[in-house]
């Protein structure tokens, strides 16, 4: 033992980096430098701990390995240096490195082993290094987006599997070679783009572009580049992870159709639900369908029922190929439409001129000579909403394979808006005739009716003139009053059914306005319950209008007055001047209008509720005179503060008088 230590006197081990220690030739520790103190983490026994100074040794694989078989036992035993072959030992603290050692035997100058010295290497950081990198090399290859590196000058370093699968190259072929091979033509200056961006530093975040595949195929994909840099961090290259958006854009593309499709209904829906008018709806759908389709010609067949009650068949026609179908007439012998009129299917040809079940009933048999047959075809039915069939749309394209899928779909849902449209169509044109039955009744019954109470009330008259007793005078003239409003009733239909009919006829005359108003406040002061105080500044006021009607106007507003302002005793009436207008004002202190009623009191029929019985009417007065002041190009309206009285007040146009002296 004094021999191997005498042997290595002359060396510092305490000064060595490395951890350095010595056996006798039995294997006994018997020298040992600070840094093997501190490798092992313990302090070994000179002379009792045999072969190594280590807590816990294992090989590579983690298995424990026999201190009598680590490799300073076998390099004694053998009495050979043993190299590389690397162990783990563990600390008394449970830490474990990764060592490299390197024992070598040791013999005197007679050849006899006097023990072995044994260096050991700490390879524990570039061990965990390594771990590191095959966990990012499996992370690499395991991801589904394509990672890739190059050079700052193009050219592929690195290529992952995913590269492989989404661009179809392997990584034989493609390691070497330029960045540019994945880039279609158009694209080549996005390159240079991306390059110049990560020479400064720059990180290319998630964009969107198109990459070219082995076979040629360009895909959508999703581009992140980063510039790689080296110790120093100087940039050496960049690494880009590609992202095949093929179904995210498809998506998108399906999702901008959806939405697009939603439009062309919400837009289609809103056009044809404003209109009212039949063929108007026929031919809006057929214009949008047929555009929509792209289809040379599209047809609308309605099945209705005239205003006989026979059944017609209304059509409609669009698109370039148009004219050329004019003739075609009623194709509801045919039974390629048949089967769409009786509600059974959605046809949709790629070329109806293949297909055996149609063949004999093409509708190009029927076209004039030298037009070419319809290829594509699309017919649908249109089902209203009680179930019955009452039509189709169908479409032609001289091309094959024009109409897809999504046409069917988007026609199915405008083919049931179109039956709405229809129904609500049909009902309004019930409904108007309804309307005009009520009307005309309406004209008969009231002209029926004047007749008799014109001569009763003549008769009455008499009888008033040549009655001599007092008390049967009063029941005539109460009688004469009630006649006369019945009367009045009467004439109002009358004239309400010759508005609605546009029969309305006015006799127009020049005549001071001013005047005609006196003469009838002067008639109705007679009678009236209240004073009737009229405000002018008696100059003739000349206009242009029906005297007649324009008594009725006047009476009209002034019985309202009277009527609606009970326990007032007086109404304000003004006629004045305004520009080139008269303006008649009538003001009265009673009940009131409520502002929400104002403009509907001139509707036909209307009455406000709430009115107590000797407030009795039709609903006409306002609606006759509104119409009468508007045949007059003049203006009606109302002002009112409920409780308080109603103004109402209308205009003319004024002319100039007729003659001035
Ligand atoms: P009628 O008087 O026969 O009901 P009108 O067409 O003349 O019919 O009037 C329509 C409605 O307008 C009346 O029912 C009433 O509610 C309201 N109205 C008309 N004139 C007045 C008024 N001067 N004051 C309050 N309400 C009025």
């Amino acid at each position: 033992m004094e021999e191997v230590q005498s042997q290595f006197s002359t060396v510092l081990y305490d000064d060595l980096p490395v951890a350095v220690y010595t056996c006798d030739e039995r294997g006994y520790i018997a020298s040992y430098n600070k840094a093997a103190v501190e490798l092992w983490g313990r302090e070994p026994k000179i002379g009792k701990d045999l072969w190594c100074g280590s807590w816990k040794i294992f090989r590579p694989d983690g298995k424990p390995l026999p201190l009598d078989s680590c490799p300073m036992a076998r390099a004694l035993k053998e009495r050979k240096a043993i190299e590389g072959e690397e162990i783990i030992i563990q600390r008394p603290n449970g830490t474990k490195r990764n060592i490299l050692p390197y024992p070598v035997p040791l013999f005197n100058s007679s050849g006899n082993l006097t023990g072995a010295i044994n260096t050991l290497i700490d390879i524990t950081e570039l061990r965990k290094g390594e771990d590191k990198q095959a966990t990012l090399a499996a992370i690499i290859e395991s991801s589904d987006d394509a990672i890739i590196s190059k050079t700052l000058d193009g050219i592929i370093t690195s290529w992952n599997d995913a590269a492989e699968y989404m661009l179809g190259y392997s990584a034989k072929e493609v390691l070497g070679k330029h960045i540019t091979l994945l880039i279609p033509k158009d694209r080549l200056p996005e390159e240079t783009l991306i390059i110049g961006k990560i020479k400064q530093g720059e990180k290319i975040d998630h964009y969107e572009t198109v990459r070219l595949t082995k076979s040629g195929k360009e895909i959508p994909i999703s581009l992140t580049v980063s510039p790689i840099r080296d110790k120093k961090g100087r940039i050496i290259g960049a690494s880009k992870i590609a992202r095949n958006i093929t179904i995210q854009k498809a998506s998108e593309d399906i999702l901008r159709k959806y939405t697009k499709n939603l439009e062309i209904l919400n837009h289609l829906g809103s056009l044809v639900s404003k209109v009212l008018d039949t063929e108007t709806i026929l031919q809006k759908v057929t214009d949008e369908t047929t555009k929509l389709t792209g289809a040379a010609v599209g047809a609308f067949f309605y099945d209705t029922v005239d205003e006989k009650g026979e059944s017609v068949m209304l059509s409609a026609l669009s698109g370039d190929l148009k004219e050329e179908y004019e003739e075609f007439g009623t194709p509801r012998n045919i039974p390629l439409f048949n089967a769409t009129f009786n509600g059974q299917e959605v046809i949709r040809l790629e070329d109806i001129t293949r297909d055996p079940r149609y063949s004999k009933s093409l509708p190009h048999q029927k076209l004039p000579n030298g037009h070419g047959p319809v290829a594509s075809y699309l017919g649908l039915p249109v089902i209203s909403s009680s179930g019955a069939t009452i039509g189709g749309l169908f479409f032609g394209h001289p091309s094959p394979g024009i109409f897809k899928e999504e046409h069917e779909y988007l026609l199915k849902g405008i083919a049931l808006q179109a039956a709405i449209a229809l129904d609500n169509a049909k009902l309004y044109e019930e409904i108007k005739k309804l309307n005009a039955k009520k009307d005309e009744f309406i004209g008969i019954a009231s002209h029926e009716l004047k007749t008799p109470l014109t001569s009763m009330k003549g008769y009455l008259q008499l009888l008033e003139r040549n009655l001599m007793d007092e008390s049967d005078l009063i029941f005539v003239k109460k009688t004469l009053k009630q006649l006369n409003n019945l009367s009045n009733l009467v004439s109002d239909l009358l004239d309400v059914s010759k508005i609605q009919s546009g029969k309305l006829q006015l006799f127009i005359e020049t005549f001071d306005f001013h005047s005609l108003m006196k003469e009838i406040l002067e008639i109705r002061q007679q009678s009236a319950s209240h004073r009737l105080l009229f405000h002018s500044p008696s100059t003739p006021l000349y206009v242009h209008a029906d005297r007649h009607r324009m008594e009725q106007v006047l009476n009209n507003l002034i019985t309202n007055a009277i009527k609606y302002s009970p326990a007032a005793d007086k109404i304000d009436i003004e006629l004045t001047q305004s520009g080139n207008e008269i303006m008649v004002t009538v003001r009265d202190y009673g009940i009131g209008i409520p502002k929400e009623l104002e403009e509907k009191i001139f509707l036909r029929f209307f009455r406000a509720e709430g009115l107590d019985s000797h407030m009795s009417g039709l609903g006409l007065g306002l609606y006759i005179t509104k119409e009468i002041i508007d045949r007059h190009n003049g203006k009606i309206w109302v002002n009112s503060e409920p409780g308080e009285g109603a103004t109402f007040q209308f205009s003319l146009p004024l002319n100039k008088p007729v003659l001035e002296f």
